[in-house]
């Protein structure tokens, strides 16, 4: 867990993504990424999703927060287009944005294949493998 006055700022070589425990859950979000599954923190009194993880639910304040599989589908809510990327490893250009998952919760990832991403196109989890292990993108079909 972050102490106050740590750094988010990842060193030269770090991986890029999971799985990293930075924040409350962080650890348990990229370990079910690497067994190709999508679980979020669901709330047991109201039934809200919240993610990133708080330490409560962002609707009723209730701790009482529980892992769940969500469907992985949605559609995207806004992205950008990379051209120069500052990893000189890797292929440009590609798409990052955020998809809003049908469970009404926002996700930031890579978008594939970047020419067919526009707002409102649907989209689908999918699970890759990379150099730092598997990495979350969404699939927008093509
Ligand atoms: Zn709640």
């Amino acid at each position: 867990m972050l102490e106050c006055g740590d750094s988010l700022l990842l060193k030269a070589g770090q991986q890029v993504f999971g799985p990293y425990d930075i924040t409350p859950g962080a650890g348990h979000f990229w370990k079910a990424v690497g067994q190709c599954k999508l679980e979020l923190p669901r709330c047991r009194e109201c039934g809200c999703y919240s993610h990133p993880r708080q330490e409560s639910c962002q609707v009723c304040y209730s701790p009482e927060l529980a892992w769940q599989g969500v469907s992985g589908e949605g559609e995207v809510y806004t992205y950008s287009v990379v051209y120069r990327s500052t990893d000189p490893a890797r292929e440009t250009p590609h798409a990052l944005g955020f998809v809003r998952l049908k469970e009404d919760v926002h996700l930031f990832a890579e978008l594939r294949p970047w020419q067919r991403v526009r707002i409102g196109v649907p989209v689908r989890a999918a699970f890759v493998g990379g150099t730092g292990g598997t990495m979350l993108v969404f699939d927008a079909g093509g």
